[in-house]
């Protein structure tokens, strides 16, 4: 019996010692390898596929600041600075465009007003139903739906196609950075990464590989509680109208970053969403879409959790998703070109595992659907020896 298959590009492991070994080129693994790099530090990123093809490049491309709270508020906007530095070394595509917050109840709005009160009309400035209409492309006789909104304007763009594979082909130009593609990590230990193709040498090692931690370190996952959330999501051809790069969050949206969660009215828009539209909180649907540089918009999201996801995707899930962007946009139906499932790291323990599995090896995911938002805050934060590790 023969198989015919392609042949891959041959890899070289390099022969010397890094100073840091990260494992995953997603964007958490990435951001940590560019940080490195710019603190003058010799990197190599070990990547089991051929390119980045994780959750970093399923999502929505939004580095969603102002919805964070707290700790992951801080962590975020250091993030702002370090996408910012990265966009310009690497050439990225990473427009200020902010997020514009659609509100269509009164309810909606109430939420808006009392976060901008908490934070100030410059972090939440509140937009007119005009004005978001002209920012959805709505015509003005079809607006009666619109009650207002607020423009997020330090939320970030990126185009989640590009901004990993971009920044890892950034990352191999630099001297002193090596990627490794299509090299499975099989374990690790103190100063010593191995491979299917061999050994990996560095000082320290960073395990960044979101879900997958699983496969390496069960019982650090496990004590964690990671699972997998999968996510259905869609890309539209945009309505002619619609030109914002703003990412687009509706009130599903609002029930879901906990700083709109942290407001007064955000109970009362719980009751209300599930007085009109329960069939959205029972997939803990996040309506909410971006548009990127081609025109086209990437739509989502449903959420389902599991320790293994199950690969099909519910049809029923995708239309509602598509139906709701598409009242959102003002259109009567959408033309849908690519479908597909995003899969990210999760935790009901909380949106982060920092954790040291062997000495000089540090694991790190983001175990909540924001790690876009957070990656260049985490990396800045670890070589600052500023994150806070599980013990
Ligand atoms: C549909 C969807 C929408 C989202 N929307 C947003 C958003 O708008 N804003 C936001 O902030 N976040 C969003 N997220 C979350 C965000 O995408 C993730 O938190 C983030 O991408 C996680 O990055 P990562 O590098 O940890 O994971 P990944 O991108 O999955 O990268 C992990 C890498 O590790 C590699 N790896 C795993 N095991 C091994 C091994 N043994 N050897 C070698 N390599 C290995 C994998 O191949 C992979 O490339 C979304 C996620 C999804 C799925």
């Amino acid at each position: 019996m023969s198989i015919a298959t392609a042949p891959s590009p041959s890899v070289a492991l390099p022969g010397g010692r890094s100073d840091l070994v990260v494992v995953g080129a997603g964007i958490v693994g990435l951001a940590h390898a560019v940080e490195a790099v710019r603190r003058g530090l010799s990197v190599t990123v070990v990547e089991r596929d051929r390119r980045p093809v994780g959750a970093s490049v399923r999502n929505f491309g939004h580095c969603c600041i102002t919805a964070q709270q707290g700790d992951l508020l801080t962590l975020a906007e250091r993030s702002r600075t370090g996408w910012l530095d990265a966009a310009a070394r690497a050439g990225l595509w990473a427009p200020e465009a902010g997020a514009l917050v659609v509100a269509r109840s009164a309810t909606e709005l109430a939420v808006l007003e009392e976060l901008r009160d908490e934070r100030g009309t410059d972090a939440v400035r509140l937009r007119t139903r005009d004005e978001v209409g002209d920012a959805l492309g709505r015509p003005a006789d079809e607006r009666d739906d619109l009650v207002g909104g607020a423009l997020l304007p330090a939320d970030l763009r990126v185009d989640p196609r590009e901004a990993a594979p971009r920044l890892a082909a950034w990352l191999a130009e630099q001297p002193g950075a090596t990627v490794l593609w299509g090299t499975n990590v099989t374990g690790v230990e103190e100063g010593t990464v191995h491979t299917a193709r061999g050994p990996v040498h560095g000082e320290q090692v960073l395990l960044c590989v979101g879900h997958d931690l699983d496969r390496l370190h069960p019982a650090e996952a496990e004590a964690h509680g990671i699972e997998r959330c999968r996510l259905s999501m869609a890309r539209i051809e945009a309505p002619a109208a619609f030109r914002t790069d703003a990412a687009i969050l509706t009130a599903t949206s609002m029930l879901r970053y906990d700083a709109f969660t942290a407001t007064p009215s955000a109970a009362r828009l719980r009751s209300e969403v599930v007085g009109h539209s329960p069939e959205l909180l029972d997939v803990v649907a996040n309506v909410m879409f971006t548009r990127l540089p081609d025109g086209t918009v990437l739509v989502g999201d449903s959420h389902a959790y599991d320790a293994t996801e199950i690969p099909f995707q519910d049809e029923a899930t995708s239309t509602l998703l598509l139906r709701e962007a598409a009242r959102v946009l003002g259109v009567s139906e959408v033309r849908v070109t690519e479908r597909w499932q995003g899969v990210y790291a999760s935790s009901p323990r909380g949106p982060l595992l920092v954790r040291d599995v062997a000495a000089g090896v540090r694991a790190i995911s983001v175990t909540s659907g924001v790690g876009m938002t957070l990656s260049f805050g985490l990396a800045a934060a670890t070589f600052d020896g500023a994150l806070k590790v599980t013990a």
